[in-house]
């Protein structure tokens, strides 16, 4: 007996995976509160990519893990 779901549906929805978000561009996780901006793959949108407020200020290349296209 399985009761693992414990989701509450009330407000805006929340990313919460496993794993914190990290940057496609610089590797650095990502803080909730930080202004990051997130995009599936232009190329296979398949993979969300992530990029914390510095990336996006700077303009760093990203790289998607799943099929590698760069991209501004
Ligand atoms: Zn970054
Ligand atoms: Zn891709």
């Amino acid at each position: 007996m399985a009761q693992v779901s414990e989701f509450r549906s009330r407000g805006p929805v929340i990313v919460e995976a496993a794993t914190p978000p990290i940057c496609s561009s610089c590797g650095k996780l990502i803080s909730p509160d930080e202004k990051a901006t997130k995009f599936v793959c232009p190329n296979c949108g398949v993979v969300v990519i992530w990029r914390c407020s510095k990336c996006r200020e700077l303009s760093n290349p990203y790289k998607c893990p799943n099929c590698w296209f760069e991209g501004p």
